[in-house]
């Protein structure tokens, strides 16, 4: 978990490398169903260019048919889900129901300076139609009104990971290593 430009993305990518499971971006499956033009896409789209959230009915179902693939049978890692309280709910229900545990749920915490100028860089190489300014700010806006609040919930269960976000991939990846490693 962390705010938008926080690196959740590029970490989830490289944990579930190194560790044989599938990173599951919520935000790649949106973006990927938009391109395609499906039915999903187009409830989806006018959402993320606001920069809201989908409703979580969609995307609690869009997460369970993904996590019911064969590949997620040794584990997956979630990046950008979950993102509301319904959320956790339903990811609890999920983790159950497929006898999956949840390890850990890290948190990449980044100050805002440097979230911005990410961003803004991102929107110059990568194009992302959410990553207008406005749209940056109702996102950084979200987050911190919908999404870190579960953190305390997370924490009260033991299995929150606070880490430092800043610096290079590489710096962070390490982080991520020794909080995975403690918790193997
Ligand atoms: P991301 O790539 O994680 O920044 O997600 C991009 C956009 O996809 C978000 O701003 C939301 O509009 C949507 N999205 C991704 N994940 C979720 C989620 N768990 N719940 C609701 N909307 C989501």
């Amino acid at each position: 978990m962390g705010p938008p430009g926080s690196g959740k993305g590029t970490q989830a990518g490289d944990i579930g490398e190194r560790h044989g499971v599938p990173a599951i971006s919520t935000g790649d499956i949106f973006r990927a169903n938009v391109d395609a033009d499906t039915p999903l896409g187009h409830l989806a789209r006018e959402y993320i260019e606001a920069g809201e959230y989908v409703p979580d009915s969609v995307t609690i179902d869009m997460l369970r048919d993904r996590v019911d693939q064969p590949d997620c049978e040794q584990g997956f890692v979630l990046d950008g889900y979950p993102r509301t309280i319904a959320q956790v709910g339903a990811l609890d229900e999920l983790l159950t129901s497929t006898r999956h545990e949840l390890r850990a749920v890290l948190v990449l915490e980044v100050d805002r300076d440097e979230l911005v100028d990410r961003l803004v860089r991102r929107a110059a190489t990568e194009g992302r139609t959410d990553d207008s300014e406005d749209v940056i700010r109702r996102r950084l806006e979200l987050y911190a009104d919908e999404t870190d609040p579960l953190l305390s919930e997370y924490d009260s269960r033991g299995v929150l990971v606070r880490l430092d976000g800043s610096g290079t991939r590489a710096e962070v990846a390490e982080r991520v290593a020794e909080a995975l490693a403690v918790r193997a």
